[in-house]
Order: structure tokens, then sequence, then C-alpha cells
């Protein structure tokens, strides 16, 4: 399903179009896809709110399937192996970033679905390096979440500064606060849900939120961190307004309308916005044994590929409960 021009999701931009199968050259991989998860991302690649650095392009970054070959100096994977790509597609390994530890931030990072073809395809090209091998226990389509979703919630858990026992709010139910707040109930967090959606209400209280209501409403007490997963910069002010002295809010999306003009007092008692940008590969890792030793339950509802661009409509408009998955046929 290809990416030729953007443009809103109710236009059905993503086309289904026979490509040739790519081939993996030197470092590289190639997987026969599986199943492969929807992301806010990848609305955002597909209406255009992301620069899009070529055209056209096949979104798609929590891929799950077989190596099926490898270049010549690629190891680490055997034919048939199952592996999972995530967003981050290659660093340079030179920067400061990169040498540091922070290879999220790399100034010449390449990303999955957007500067390389993505997992709405059959096939896949992917360096080594960058593709990980997935916990048993989890179906390809239960496991796909997890390669972002999964990845991005765990990053936030940390940038929110949260720690064992505290509260945390939770803005917006989707695909990766579902397993964000298996982890935070984990290391034993008290954990408030803000969204509107009485279906995701529900979901929350299954996973152990213990209070749920809208981001107008009072929880029953301030928050200690607080992650905002939905793309809506107007939740700032309700975050912040119910967030405790030194608390922090991290921001898990790549994209957010814009935040309103802050009071200081506010912001004052060194209360922190943060920003979530991109995750590394010690991230994934540290995410996929969580995910084995917990262990995470994702829930998907899952569409053949050529239904992308009516599943991208349903994650658009809310109505996709827990994760959604494409799944390939043939
Ligand atoms: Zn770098
Ligand atoms: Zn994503």
């Amino acid at each position: 399903m290809v990416l030729e021009t953007p443009a809103k999701i109710e236009a059905q931009p993503l086309t289904e179009r026979e490509c040739p199968v790519p081939e993996p050259q030197g470092g590289k991989i190639r997987i026969r896809v599986d199943a492969c998860g929807l992301c806010h991302t990848d609305l955002h690649t597909v209406e255009g709110d992301l620069a899009l650095p070529r055209l056209p392009v096949i979104p798609g970054h929590q891929v799950v399937g077989r190596v099926d070959a490898l270049g010549t100096e690629a190891v680490g994977f055997r034919e048939g192996d199952r592996a999972g790509v995530p967003w981050l597609y290659r660093t340079c390994g030179r920067c400061l970033f990169c040498l540091k530890g922070r290879e999220n931030l790399c100034e010449r990072a390449e990303f999955t679905g957007l500067h390389a073809d993505g997992g709405y395809a059959d096939y896949i090209v992917v360096p080594h390096d960058f593709a990980y091998p997935l916990p048993e226990g989890f179906s390809d389509s239960a496991a796909a979440p997890l390669l972002c979703a999964g990845i991005i919630g765990y990053r936030a858990l940390r940038i929110s500064e949260v720690r064992s026992g505290e509260r945390l709010g939770l803005y917006g139910f989707g695909g990766s606060a579902h397993i964000a707040i298996q982890i935070a109930r984990h290391w034993g967090c008290e954990i408030y849900v803000f969204t509107r959606s009485q279906e995701h209400r529900a979901l929350a209280r299954v996973l152990g939120a213990s209070w749920t209501g809208s981001a107008e409403e009072e929880p029953p007490a301030a928050l200690d961190s607080a992650i905002i997963f939905a793309p809506a910069g107007n939740l700032v002010p309700h975050a912040l307004r119910v967030l405790g002295r030194g608390g922090t809010i991290a921001l898990a999306g790549i994209y957010m309308s814009p935040i309103p003009e802050l009071e200081y007092r506010w912001i004052y008692h060194e209360k922190a916005i943060r920003s979530v940008a991109n995750s590394t590969r010690q991230d994934a890792r540290e995410l996929l044994d969580l995910a084995r030793e917990i262990p995470i339950r994702t829930e998907v509802e899952t569409f053949p590929l050529s239904q992308a661009n009516e599943a991208l409509l349903r994650l658009k408009q809310s109505r996709i409960r827990g994760a959604a998955v494409l799944t390939m046929t043939g």
C-alpha cells in the first residue's frame, strides 16, 4: 500500500501497487511481512503533517515477519527467524548524540516507513542491526504493537520520570497507553486515565486504572507525572492543572496541535514538559524483555493489508480498541 501524494485519510491516499521484491544488499536482511501495526505517525505521514523526505513511500513501522534473505554482510539472523522492525531504521553511529547513547536524537537518523519503505507490504529490507528477535508467546499480530506503541510508551514512561508507587496520568488511551499502563502497574504505580471514549475508559479499568474521566475533570489526587499520548496541545494546560510540584509531563507524539499560551504560575514549582523523540535500540531491547517478563498483553484489531485506508480512518476517529494491525495474506 503505497503513498504517492499525501491527503486526508478520508480521501484514501494509499493505493495498492505491485512492486518489485527488494533485494537485501550488504548488511541488510529481507523480511517477508506477516503483520504490521498502525501508528498515529502513519496517519501524520499519510496526511502530510510530517515533512516527507521521499515519495512514493510505503508506510508502516511495526513490522513482524520471517527473514527470507540476507545480504552478504548481514549477521545475527538466519533464514526463517522471526524478526521485528521498529521506527528507528538506521543511525549514523558517529554524531555527538550517537556517541552519547542518545541515538534517538541522531542528526542523520532514518525512519522506517518515512526514509525507507515500511511494512504495509509483503516484503521489507532493513539493516540487520536495527531488527530484533521477538519474544515467544506473542502471535505476529499481538507482537506488532510492541514495536512502536510499546517502545514509545516505555520511553515516555522513562521521560515522565515516574517512580514506583507514584501517581501517573495518561491522556488518551490508544495503542501506546494500553501497553504503558501495564508496565506502570508492574512498577506499582497508581494510574488515572483521561479520555473521552467510554470504550477506552472501560479497557483502562480492565488494565488496572484506578480512576478514569475526561481531561476537564478532577482526579482523586495530584499527579506525580503524566504522559500525553493524544496529539492535542490543548491537553497540556489540563495536565499542568492537576500535576503536583516538581512533576513532569511527557508528550509522546511526533506531532501535536499548538499548545495554548501558558501562564508562568502553571509551570512554577519546577514542573517540566518534555517531548519524546523516537527511541534507541536499547529502549527496544528493554521493552521486548519487559513484554516477556510481565507479560504484556496487547489488545489488537486486525485488518487485511488492502484495508489500510479504512483502518487508519478508524484510528483517526479513536474507534480502535487497543492497537490496529494489518495482516498479510498469501
Ligand atoms: Zn548519529
Ligand atoms: Zn509509531
